[in-house]
C-alpha cells in the first residue's frame, strides 16, 4: 500500500471535499482510503508514506485530445511560405511532418510528450497518432512508450483518404487490430478509440466502411469535428449537409465518440451533438494558434452538451489549458464573468466522465474505488483553500511545472520531479537525432 499525506487534499469528489491534512491510500492502483493523515496512517503503519509537507494533493490531469507525434515539429522551419488559412497549416506542417514518420520515430516522439506528461500531473491522455508511411504497428510503438511511461493513453490512427484507398485501408485495420488487443489485454493503462482524420479527408465510401468495420467493437470513433471553415464548406459541396450532419448521417457519432474542435457548428448541429450523447473536446490554444475561430462551448454547455478540454498536441499542461480556456472566453464573450463554470466543468468533470467512457473506470478524483492517479502540486496556498474557492487556486495558483510527484496506478512516476523510470536525457539525445532525419525528409 502507498499512503500520500500530510497535505491540503482537493478530492474534486461529489461534494467538493478539500481536506485540510489530508491523505490518500492506494493499493493494487486503486484508492482505499481517503481521510486525515493520521487516521489514514494509523490504519497502515506499514504502508510506503509520501509526505506532502503541506503542499497540495490532487487528482492526476486528463488530456482528452492529444497529437503525441506532434514533437519533431518542434523548432521545426516550413518549406513552403507561412501558412495564411487552416487548410495551409495542414497541408504545409502537419501532413507533411507525419508521411516522414517512421516506425521508431513514432515510438520517441511519443516518449517525449509522455515524459511531459508525467511532469505536468497529466495522468491519462486521449491519443490521435498519424503516421500514413508506417501505418501497421504504429499503434503498438505508442503502446511501447506509454507503457514504458506507465500513465494511461487511449490510442487511435486517423483514417483519411488523402494517400489514397491503400493507406485508407490500412488505417482502419489498424485501429480495428488495436480495439482487439486492447479487449484482449483488459488493461487499465490502454485503451482504443476508432480514429478519423475529419470528414473533409473522409469520402463517403469510406465512412461507410469504418462504421463496418467499427460495428460490435464497443467503441467510439475519435474525429476532428468542423476545426476550420473549410470543413463546412467541404461537408456542404460534398453533401449538401453541415458537418456534424454528415458524420451523424454516417452513424459516427454517439456515447464514446470523441468530437474535438466543434469551431464552426451552428444550433442544430450542436442539437444533434447532445441528442446523440457526443464528447466534444475543446483545445482552445490550438484554435487561437491556428486561427480557425472560437469554439461556442459556453453556448454548447448551456444546451447541455459536454464539452471536454484537450490540448490538440499545443502543450501536455493541462493547468496551461484551463488558463488560456478562461481568458479566451471572457475575451470573447467580453464579459470577465463568463466561463468561471465551465471551464472547471470542462478539466474536472467532464474529462473524467470521457474518460470513463473509454477507460472503463473511475478517474479524475480521489476517493474509494477511483483509479489511484494522484499528483502532489509544489503549492502552499497564501490564502485560504475551501471547497468554494478550490478553482482559483488551481487557476492562478498552480501550473504543470510546480507538480512534484506524480502517482499512477499506485505506481511513483516522479517524485522530487525526478522520473523514476524514464531516463530523459537518453531520450531526447535520440529524439534529437531522429528529428534531424525527418526535418530532412519532411
Ligand atoms: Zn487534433
Amino acid at each position: 500500500m502507498l499512503i500520500i499525506g500530510r497535505g491540503r487534499l482537493i478530492t474534486l469528489d461529489a461534494e467538493g471535499r478539500v481536506l485540510e491534512d489530508g491523505a490518500v491510500a492506494i493499493a493494487d492502483g486503486i484508492i482505499r482510503e481517503v481521510g486525515a493523515t493520521h487516521e489514514v496512517r494509523g490504519r497502515h503503519p506499514d504502508a510506503e508514506f509520501i509526505d506532502a509537507g503541506g503542499r497540495v494533493i490532487m487528482p492526476g490531469m486528463i488530456n482528452t485530445h492529444m497529437h503525441l507525434y506532434s514533437t519533431f515539429a518542434r523548432g521545426m522551419a516550413l518549406k513552403d511560405a507561412p501558412p495564411r488559412t487552416f487548410m495551409q497549416i495542414l497541408e504545409r506542417l502537419w501532413w507533411r511532418l507525419d508521411k516522414a514518420l517512421g516506425p521508431e520515430d513514432v515510438y520517441v516522439s511519443a516518449l517525449v510528450p509522455l515524459i511531459d506528461c508525467i511532469r505536468c500531473g497529466t495522468t491519462t491522455i486521449l491519443d490521435h497518432h498519424a503516421s500514413p508511411m508506417a501505418v501497421p504497428g504504429s499503434l503498438d510503438e505508442i503502446a511501447r512508450a506509454v507503457g514504458e511511461a506507465g500513465i494511461r493513453a487511449c490510442l487511435a490512427y486517423e483514417v483519411s483518404d488523402r494517400d489514397g484507398e491503400d493507406i485508407a485501408d490500412q488505417g482502419i485495420r489498424e485501429n480495428v487490430r488495436f480495439i482487439e488487443r486492447c479487449r484482449r489485454e483488459g488493461s487499465g493503462h490502454l485503451a482504443a478509440s476508432f480514429g478519423l482524420h475529419a470528414q473533409i479527408t473522409l469520402s463517403d465510401a469510406t465512412l461507410a466502411k469504418c462504421r463496418e468495420a467499427a460495428e460490435g467493437l464497443d467503441v467510439g470513433f475519435h474525429i476532428h469535428v468542423a476545426e476550420g471553415p473549410e470543413d463546412v464548406e467541404d461537408a456542404l459541396a460534398k453533401s449538401g449537409k453541415r458537418v456534424v450532419e454528415r458524420l451523424d448521417a454516417f452513424g459516427i457519432l454517439g456515447p464514446k465518440t470523441i468530437a474535438a474542435h466543434c469551431v464552426h457548428v451552428d444550433e442544430a448541429e450542436m442539437d444533434i451533438l447532445r441528442e446523440r450523447d457526443v464528447n466534444v473536446v475543446h483545445n482552445p490554444e490550438s484554435n487561437m494558434g491556428n486561427a480557425v475561430g472560437v469554439a461556442p462551448v459556453l453556448r454548447m454547455m448551456g444546451k447541455g452538451v459536454r464539452v471536454g478540454l484537450g490540448t490538440d498536441g499545443y502543450t501536455s499542461d493541462m493547468f496551461e489549458s484551463v488558463k488560456v480556456a478562461n481568458m479566451l472566453h471572457k475575451l470573447v464573450e467580453r464579459n470577465p464573468s463568463a466561463a468561471w463554470a465551465e471551464v472547471p466543468a470542462m478539466i474536472f468533470e467532464n474529462n473524467r466522465e470521457i474518460a470513463r467512457r473509454v477507460f472503463g473506470r473511475r478517474l479524475g478524483v480521489l476517493e474509494p474505488g477511483a483509479a489511484g492517479d494522484v499528483i502532489v502540486v509544489d503549492y502552499h496556498p497564501p490564502t485560504p483553500l475551501d471547497p468554494s474557492n478550490y478553482y482559483g487556486h488551481v487557476l492562478f495558483g498552480m501550473s504543470g511545472g510546480l507538480v512534484d510527484t506524480t502517482v499512477v496506478a499506485g505506481r511513483v512516476l516522479m517524485r522530487g520531479r525526478r522520473l523514476t523510470g524514464l531516463d530523459e536525457e537518453r531520450i531526447t539525445a535520440r529524439s534529437r537525432e531522429l528529428a534531424r532525419r525527418v526535418w530532412k525528409r519532411f
